[in-house]
């Protein structure tokens, strides 16, 4: 019998990330050679094993190892990066996955069937769009809208998709595919500081956070930077400057998170006050209520300075997205699984997507569980996690597999 070998996740990690990297990082974009490279090595190292490995409609790559009653508990994770990513980043969910699949199937049948899937473009880096594969399997997912995507490049989600061998239209179909599935678990690393400030190597992460994103034009009017008196002017750029901070008032108040990460001025020259600015709002919050609270307070600052700077004020919105909440059951598990490796549990949400919104929203249980990132970094090189810590990941992960294949097992279909 094999044990779980945790070390020989690490090593795989480093094997990829010498495969499919460069100097600037990871380089596995969806839909290019280096994904295909990243995903065939995959099945290479499957060699051997009892399962079964199929694509879906929409470039969902699915593992299975068979258990005693078609019920499913999936695993899951995505090899796809973005450009000059990390070597963490959805890899570790997807190896992590294997090491369980090794221990499960040298243990003989399970009761009930394992999966891993390797999710389809779960970044959308090229394409704008992120969650392609598991939107698709959740229903979320239009190929007429999709499809029209172009990247920087002018090629189409569609075409690229096509290159693959995958047709857009038929995408839909991979819905089918969390029919028999009773439970989804999935690790990632955090992305984020708050585990490396609490010195915690895990947590159960209880969902995502729900977001508001808007561009919000202020309208005033461009005018001589020298003939112009200070108390005449309408300016649009002093406005953002004024909602910007306002914002981060309004999150630390909410205990939300509250962004403006692009002002954009026109004309946007150092001789003219500016006649029109705008302004790109990110707003995020657990909860439903609270999110909603800051996206009022926000309006009503916007209002406000606009009337103070004698402006005029548009609200569009870009993405409103409500909070996801995982399973209580599983988050239950998830904190026992972490106690038991780690000693101490913590509960926190993400803020990043992952696949499991998706999952979440197609009404399938779900828990994501994190392992703490040094400096907070990811999308980026510099993305890391100490060794051990990756060790300790598989081991909780392994455990969270197991108490969630009892759950499902003991569960009425
Ligand atoms: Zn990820």
């Amino acid at each position: 019998m094999s044990a779980l070998d945790p070390a020989r996740t690490v090593a795989e990690l480093r094997a990829l990330r010498a495969l499919t990297g460069d100097e600037h990082g990871a380089q596995r974009l969806a839909w290019t050679p280096g994904w295909a490279t990243a995903r065939s090595w995959f099945g290479e190292q499957l060699a051997g094993l009892p399962v079964t490995r199929e694509v879906d409609e929409a470039g969902n790559v699915w593992v299975t190892l068979p258990g005693a009653s078609p019920t499913s508990v999936l695993m899951g994770g995505h090899l796809d990066s973005v450009p000059n990513g990390g070597w963490l980043d959805g890899t570790l969910n997807v190896l992590a996955g294997l090491e369980v699949l090794r221990r499960l199937a040298a243990e003989g049948t399970p009761p009930v069937t394992v999966k891993l899937v390797d999710w389809a473009d779960e970044e959308g880096a090229r394409f704008g769009r992120s969650l392609i594969g598991s939107s698709a399997c959740s229903g979320n997912f239009d190929p007429a809208l999709l499809g029209a995507l172009r990247d920087a490049d002018g090629v189409t989600l569609r075409a690229a998709m096509g290159a693959s061998g995958i047709d857009i239209d038929r995408a839909p179909a991979a819905r089918s595919r969390l029919a028999d599935v009773a439970a989804y678990v999935e690790l990632h690393i955090e992305q984020g500081p708050v585990l490396e400030r609490l010195g915690l190597p895990l947590a159960a992460v209880v969902g995502t956070t729900g977001i508001e994103r808007h561009r919000v034009t202020f309208t005033g009017q461009a005018a001589h930077a020298g003939s112009t008196p200070m108390d005449s002017r309408r300016d649009p750029l002093a406005a953002a400057a004024r909602l910007l901070l306002e914002v981060r008032e309004i999150a630390r108040r909410g205990g939300g998170v509250g962004t403006v990460g692009s002002v954009v001025a026109r004309p946007g020259i150092v001789t003219a006050v500016a006649g029109e600015c705008d302004v790109l709002l990110d707003q995020r919050h657990v909860a439903a209520g609270p999110l909603a609270a800051m996206h009022a307070e926000a309006r009503a600052a916007a209002a406000r300075i606009a009337v103070e700077e004698d402006v005029g004020s548009a609200w569009e919105p870009i993405l409103e997205l409500a909070p996801t909440h995982f399973h209580p059951e599983l988050i239950a598990l998830c904190d026992d699984a972490v106690r038991e490796i780690a000693g101490t549990s913590h509960r926190m949400p993400s803020g990043p997507g992952h696949d499991a919104i998706e999952t979440a929203r197609a009404g399938v249980p779900t828990v994501m569980m994190f392992v703490q990132s040094l400096r907070g970094l990811s999308h980026a090189k510099e993305e890391d996690t100490l060794p051990g810590h990756l060790e300790l990941a598989v081991r909780a992960f392994d455990r969270l597999v197991d108490k969630t294949i009892a759950w499902a097992h003991a569960r009425p279909a």
